[in-house]
Parts: structure tokens; sequence; C-alpha cells
């Protein structure tokens, strides 16, 4: 034990993921300082890595994992400004929307379209979390993260960190890296990105017409609050599934067979369908299976009701997806990281 690093165990998960299901660590390990890293995985000395753990808000635990480490460092400072560009940095431990209040009390515009996404700064990078226009990479400098592979600290650029739609090579090669801080570039007279639906019109209805960092959050909390359940009201991971990309020609070929079909384009060859309007159509929407359900709001979001286990949530999204598959020939993939059981 050090004044950087305190090991528990065992550790209850269930109040460290917002699904609120119930799940166990053989052993957690929490690191003040990201410094000793080193020292706090030689303590563990386990024969699997850890499972890094931020908020809990992109799990599912459908089993136990032997170690879990949560890096508890929330530091934030700003690191340059030049009078328009502001680039700051926060360690991984600090609570993600906190972070966005923080920049936009400094009035810097970036991050206000990803306002109340929970969990941390250090999981922001691993889905490049997006919301309402904007995906955090767009603004990532470089991502601090210690590599498990070559037991060194390391910087990773934008590039490096192969950012795409809740993706980056953090995901690419899971288990790798844990990152300690993120760094970002941020700007006093950022022009605000408002083509999400539903934005521009909370923000007309409130008589604003050149909104400032700060009136664009409070539309992007006004309208979230309106529409995602809370997670401290009733457990759950945000939408459970990402949206699917196919190509070009089987959107064609879906649009033809089944009118309303919203498709967006990706690029040339790609095209984006909603995973919700798919799910919604084959009828799940406030599905429920004792305690696992669907929310009654939103097709996309898998709810426990109360007491539902990880494995029973993991089951009934299996089912989502198979009905998917089977009536529109389109695969859904999980957004959260599943622990415990393969896809
Ligand atoms: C109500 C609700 C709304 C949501 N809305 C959105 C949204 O709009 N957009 C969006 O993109 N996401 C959304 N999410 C998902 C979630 O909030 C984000 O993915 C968030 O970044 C997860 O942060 P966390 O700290 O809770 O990560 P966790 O759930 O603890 O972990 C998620 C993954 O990141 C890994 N990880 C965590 N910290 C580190 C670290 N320091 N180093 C290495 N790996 C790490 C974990 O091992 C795991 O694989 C929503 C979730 C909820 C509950």
């Amino acid at each position: 034990m050090s004044d950087s690093y305190r090991l528990l165990q065992p550790a209850d998960l269930r109040p460290r993921n917002t699904f609120g299901v119930a799940a166990h660590a053989r052993r957690l390990i929490e690191v003040l300082d990201a410094a000793a890293l080193p020292q706090a995985l030689a303590a563990l000395d386990g024969d699997t890595r850890p499972l890094v753990i931020g908020g809990g808000s992109n799990l599912l635990f459908a089993g136990d994992t032997v170690d879990a480490l949560a890096i508890i460092d929330a530091r934030r400072s700003v690191v340059s400004d030049d009078g328009e560009r502001v680039v700051v940095r926060a360690a991984a431990g600090a609570d993600w929307h906190g972070f966005v209040l923080w920049t936009l009390a400094q009035e810097l515009g970036g991050m206000e379209n990803l306002a109340l996404i929970p969990g941390t700064v250090g999981a922001a990078p691993i889905q490049n979390i997006g919301a309402y226009g904007v995906e955090v990479g767009e603004h990532v400098v470089a991502v601090e993260a210690f590599d498990q592979d070559t037991r060194n600290f390391v910087r990773l650029d934008a590039e490096a960190c192969r950012f795409g739609y809740r993706d980056s090579v953090f995901k690419q090669m899971p288990d790798r890296w844990i990152v300690t801080a993120v760094e970002f570039s941020l700007h006093r007279f950022a022009e605000p990105v408002l083509d999400y639906a539903g934005l521009r019109d909370v923000l007309a209805a409130r008589g604003i017409t050149a909104p400032r960092p700060l009136d664009v959050a409070e539309a992007v909390i006004d309208i979230r609050r309106s529409k995602l359940p809370d997670p401290a009201l009733i457990g759950n991971a945000g939408s459970f599934f990402k949206n699917p990309i196919v190509s070009a020609a089987q959107a064609a070929a879906l649009v033809a067979a089944h009118a309303g079909i919203p498709v967006f384009a990706v690029d040339e060859g790609l095209r984006k369908l909603s995973a919700a309007w798919l799910i919604d159509r084959c009828g799940w929407k406030g599905h429920r299976d004792g305690d696992a359900g669907v929310a009654p709001g939103h097709a996309l979001v898998l709810v426990n009701h109360g007491n539902a286990q990880g494995t029973e949530l993991l089951g009934l999204a299996r089912r989502i997806a198979a009905s998917v598959q089977m009536r529109f020939g389109v695969a859904l993939e999980p957004e959260p990281k599943i622990v415990g059981a393969a896809w």
C-alpha cells in the first residue's frame, strides 16, 4: 500500500456501474497519482490485466472480474493560451460533465455539445464520445497513457488515436493502454455546431440568435434530460447499440423495401442507419422481461427496472439484435463494453 494507491479486496462493483447490476472484483486498486501506476500494477501482479473502470456508464457486467483499476486523479489545468486557442489538460479521473462545465465557465468553446454525458475524462477517448454533431476526437490534442505492453508512459497525438465513429485505437487494441490524462484544444471564438435536429429550435424558442457555448450547452442539457432516462433513477448505459454502418447498395435496398427508413450519408460508399428506428420497428420500445427492459421513450436504451442481472440484460440485447437481423438483415453491435461474456 502507498499514498498513491489503495487496494480494496473484494470490491462491490454494483455502485460502480450505471446499469446498477450486481458484480464483484476480487481486487480493485484505486490510483490517486498516475505516476504510481507501475507500482500499483506490480502490487496487483495478476495473471490478467485489470479492467479499467471510470464511471461505469459504458459497461455491462455479465459476470465478475478478477482485478479492476480506477484512476482517481481529477486535476485540470490550462496548458497554453494564445488569446484565441486554449489547450487544457484534465486527468483521467475527472468527471466528464464537471470538466465541460469548467471549460464553459472560462467561456471556452468546443465541449458544449458534449455536456451531460456521464463518465470520466479518461474514458472519453475510448469510444470517441459523441453527441449533437460533435465527437470528442475533433478536440483531442493528445492522450497520455500507460502502455501495458511496453510498460512505458506514452503520449498519443490525435492521429495515433485513430478516432472513428464510437471507435479509437483504444477500442481496437483493448486492455493495452490505461489513459491517465487528455489534452483538448478549445477556442474562445468557436463557431457553434447547431446542425443537430432540435438544437436550433430550442435556442430560437429562447430568443437566442448568437448563442455562446454556455447557451448551446444549456440547450443540449435540456434536450438530453427530456429524452434520456437518468441512471440515478433507472439503471442504464445510454444507447446500447451503435448505429450500424452499411454499404450504399444495402442502404438503397433497405430504402426500397422499408418506407421511411432513415439513412445518413457517411461517405461515398457507406451509409449510417438509425439503430433506434430499426429496434422500434421490431416492436421493442417499452418491452420488459422481468427487470430487464427497453426504455418506453427510447428504443436504443436498455434499462434495469430494479434487480436485473447483467446476463438478463445481455440476453435481451441479443434477442433485440437477432430480430433486427431477421427483419432487416442488419447486424447490431453493442456500444458498452461487456464484461464476463462475449457478444
Ligand atoms: C444516460 C447515458 C447517456 C450517455 N450518452 C452518451 C452520448 O451521448 N455519447 C456517448 O458517446 N456516450 C454516451 N454514454 C456512454 C458513456 O457515458 C460514455 O461512453 C463515457 O465516456 C463512459 O465513461 P465512464 O467513465 O463511465 O467509462 P466506463 O463505463 O467506466 O468504461 C467504458 C470503457 O472505457 C474503458 N476505460 C475507462 N476509463 C479508462 C481509462 N482511464 N483508461 C483506459 N480505459 C478506460 C473501460 O475499460 C471500458 O472499456 C451515455 C451513458 C449514459 C448512462
